[in-house]
């Protein structure tokens, strides 16, 4: 029997593939705004640069440098500025054609379903997640996901991100939870895995890249089916 009770699983590049849908719908615009025709020099070059920026930018929002709008609005003006090209040559629509693209992609890893089906006879399980509050929404109804979660916990509306200790908290309260029937699922190790270790959870390392760390981690798996051995 196991001690646990609350399962929470982190969303972008846990259970929705966030590397691969985003480069779907980052793909559709490419060609969409004939970015060749305005001096992009391949969708190689593009897909690299955007996802450099992208995540140089996450880091700062998460650290309270920049704001959402900055974010969302400046991060493909950037990418064109890291390809050597004028700011402004970025298409005006694609912030917003991105966010409506995007989230509405559906790729999921592997046993993502199944594993979920079965744990939610077992267990009752959430999600905290650090993205904004109407992509994350539309990534789980387009996925198919809302239904196996009790509580969908997100950075925007709790007024923290991971790994700060307080959406772990705000997290126990709004489920009913004590530290000891938690466990963290999550692809980040810093984010998610000791965020959560620090509130006194147990922690599953989702690492389907075989990333190396010294990190004491309760469980560790590479694929979501190994959750079924585990729990
Ligand atoms: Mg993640």
């Amino acid at each position: 029997m196991s001690k646990y009770k609350h399962l929470f699983f982190d969303l972008d590049n846990t259970l929705w593939d966030f590397d691969r849908n985003s480069t779907e719908a980052l793909t559709e615009l490419y060609h969409k705004y004939n970015l060749e025709n305005l001096g992009v020099t391949s969708l190689e070059t593009f897909l690299e640069k955007y996802k450099e920026r992208n995540a140089m930018m996450w880091d700062e929002y998460r650290l309270g440098k920049i704001d959402k709008a900055t974010l969302r609005d400046k991060r493909f003006e950037l990418t064109f500025w890291d390809m050597g090209l004028e700011a402004e040559l970025a298409p005006k629509e694609l912030p917003s054609e991105y966010l409506q693209i995007s989230p509405r992609k559906t790729i999921l890893f592997p046993h993502a379903h199944e594993t979920l089906a079965y744990l939610a006879t077992k267990y009752t399980m959430h999600i905290i997640t650090n993205g904004f509050v109407e992509a994350q929404e539309i990534k789980l109804e387009a996925s198919d996901l809302t239904k196996y979660f009790s509580e969908i916990i997100i950075s925007e509306h709790t007024g923290y991100k991971k790994p700060d200790l307080n959406i772990f908290l705000y997290s126990m309260e709004k489920s009913g939870a004590k530290a000891e029937e938690c466990l963290m699922i999550g692809d980040g190790l810093e984010i998610d895995i000791l965020g959560a270790r620090n509130a006194g959870w147990d922690t599953v390392y989702f690492n389907p890249h075989n990333h190396s760390h010294s990190e004491k981690i309760t469980f560790e798996i590479t694929s979501l089916d190994e959750l079924q051995l585990l729990l």
